[in-house]
């Protein structure tokens, strides 16, 4: 599977000194960076369609924004499309990682280049990888509900097979959980991916998982917020939820919520500004036909692909207030659901 090959701390440094002039430098032609997402369904992608865009536009350029709701044809087609309109570099959210592939082959065929975006597309000569360091946010998750419950019954409710951050995701739990499933200590009962990531598909299985083990559950990672909240209404079916700590990611707001009222223990939350920010700089710069390098690289299956991993932050309770709402990624009002 994909993986860092290298890596040191330094991250490189790619701020713009004077972002207007980049783009007026090439005053012949305006600059269009197109972005094909997967989905608009979760709270988070909406947040990175709004901030690149408002990135993009004040360095000057403009976006063309497509999503697939989920169709890998219709967002090859999609992106077909932003090629032949003449897009200057394509910033893709793939919902299929291997489908992902055509599109970077057919935006290469007409001189564009291609940026994987959160999710990393495989086996294609994607020119640049931004994201998250994704076995580190699953290494997080793993971590904080051993640290709750270093003993028992584990289900593990995994994200959709055909994104590659969900084996990243599972990858960096394993690591935490293998010592003490080795040892003996954790028996991982029940271990499922979850169909396009859909909530509902999550509570099914967690209902299944529940009725196997006859509700012999003490633990359960769940990959994102999404299926936490399918999760916790399993749970809440058996009057369960609040007792067993679940995981999450994403820091949205209902898993915000859940998090000061009790029923899920903590989420990772990724900063998307700086997610969104650092994809515009770099898509425009490749647009005006400037160099980029990075120091790390991760490999696809096909060749190590020049990457760029920010680093997620563990968040429960206790730091809840001096990470997303001193960020003002939520307003402490909202969480806390006070007038
Ligand atoms: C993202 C997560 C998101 C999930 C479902 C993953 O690729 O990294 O942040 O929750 O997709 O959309």
């Amino acid at each position: 599977d994909a993986g860092v090959r290298a890596g040191t701390k330094q991250e490189p440094k790619q701020q713009v000194d004077d972002k207007q002039s980049v783009v007026k430098a090439r005053d012949d032609h305006q600059v269009v960076i197109g972005l094909s997402l997967d989905t608009l369904e979760e709270e988070r992608w909406k947040k990175d369609r709004d901030l690149f865009k408002a990135a993009v536009e004040r360095l000057g350029a403009e976006v063309d924004v497509q999503a697939a709701n989920g169709d890998d044809a219709k967002q090859i087609a999609q992106a077909e499309n932003m090629i032949s309109r003449g897009v200057d570099v394509l910033v893709v959210v793939p919902h299929n990682a291997e489908a992902g592939a055509a599109i970077v082959a057919k935006a290469h065929q007409a001189g564009i280049k291609v940026i994987s975006y959160d999710r990393l597309i495989l086996n294609a000569d994607v020119d640049l990888y931004i994201s998250f360091d994704n076995e580190k946010a699953g290494e997080l998750q793993a971590r904080a509900i051993v640290s709750k419950v270093p003993k028992g019954n584990y289900v593990l409710i995994e994200g959709a097979d055909t994104d590659n951050n969900a084996h990243m995701f599972k990858k960096g739990q394993m690591k935490v959980l293998k010592p003490f499933v080795d040892r003996g200590d954790i028996r991982i009962v029940y271990d499922q991916f979850t169909k396009e990531w859909i909530p509902a598909n999550a509570r099914a299985n967690m209902e299944e998982a529940l009725k196997a083990n006859h509700n012999a559950i003490d633990a359960v990672i769940a990959a994102n917020d999404g299926t936490a909240g399918g999760v916790i209404a399993a749970l809440t079916g058996q009057q369960m939820a609040s007792h067993i700590p679940v995981s999450g990611m994403d820091a949205e707001l209902a898993a915000a919520q859940r998090i000061v009222e009790g029923t899920q223990t903590m989420t990772v939350y990724k900063p998307i500004p700086k997610l969104a920010e650092a994809a515009a700089d770099l898509a425009v710069r490749m647009a005006i036909g400037e160099k980029v390098s990075t120091v790390k690289t991760v490999f696809n299956k096909k060749i190590d692909v020049p990457a760029i991993l920010l680093e997620p932050i563990a968040v429960d309770r206790l730091n809840m207030d001096a990470t997303i709402i001193a960020d003002g990624f939520h307003q402490r009002a909202d969480i806390y659901r006070t007038e």
